[in-house]
């Protein structure tokens, strides 16, 4: 980087100190290292850590040490080889979620996929994934207009610079779906027959190759399975692993 280029970034974030105050998302503390989180705060909110589903991450409390699958994956059927979350879905973790879901505090974002950072670093499965592309899971585009932003991109790119992964908005969303919040995962599974369609434009670079889902919540895997599914099926992926930020 030229000594020109760094002042510009200098210059940068002071800007963006006046526009966002420097202080802890947590605890309020002033924050000088251009993040949303103090080093306490961060080092607080609960990760996931094993024993937890090696399908759909589902964590459990206790002494399990062989693998195992959650009694909810058991004669499931789901296109991605596995999913993984980072965070424990708690009230804390969910704050965070909701002020970049429906706040507009996409500057959050860069702190949040520190945690989908670590959990790609962590876990030996994604070792399988170095060259894979990212793909955050769309909304559809009035949603999209109506938040500003979609979350799930803005985890991906952010993912995507820490991490070097290629990030491409792979899949679109060709229709609304209901809110899935109050339904089942059957019922979220009908509710999102035929939602999905792969980009025209980005068809033959994502072909043979592997891609990883990038989600900020996990609830019950429907929206992960039918991405997956249309990305083997249209997209001739050559396989799927999801990371989100929370298992709900
Ligand atoms: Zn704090
Ligand atoms: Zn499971």
């Amino acid at each position: 980087m030229s000594k020109r280029d760094r002042n510009t970034v200098g210059i940068f974030s002071r800007f963006l100190d006046l526009l966002y105050p420097a202080v802890c998302e947590i605890c309020q503390v002033p924050l000088k290292h251009g993040y949303s989180l103090c080093q306490d705060c961060r080092n607080e909110i609960p990760r996931i850590i094993s024993p937890f589903c090696k399908k759909c991450g589902e964590p459990f409390d206790g002494n399990i040490n062989a693998e195992f699958r959650c009694q909810n994956c058991d004669g499931l059927k789901a296109d991605f080889s596995f999913a993984r979350a980072s965070l424990r879905g708690l009230s804390l973790s969910f704050r965070l979620v909701h002020g970049l879901k429906y706040q507009r505090q996409f500057f959050l974002a860069r702190e949040l996929a520190l945690f989908l950072k670590e959990t790609l670093e962590k876990d030996p499965r994604f070792a399988e994934f170095k060259s894979a592309i990212l793909v955050p899971v769309p909304l559809f585009w009035r949603r999209q207009q109506w938040r500003q932003g979609n979350q799930a991109y803005e985890l991906s790119r952010e993912l995507s610079r820490l991490s070097g992964h290629e990030n491409i908005e792979a899949i679109k969303r060709i229709r609304p779906t209901n809110t899935q919040t109050k339904l089942n995962r059957k019922q979220r599974l009908s509710n999102l027959r035929d939602a999905f369609q792969i980009r025209k434009k980005h068809a033959s670079t994502i072909a043979a190759r592997k891609v990883i889902i990038i989600d900020d919540v996990f609830t019950t895997g429907a929206t992960a399975h039918e991405c997956a599914r249309i990305l083997k099926e249209d997209g001739r992926v050559n396989d799927v692993a999801v990371l989100t930020l929370i298992r709900g």
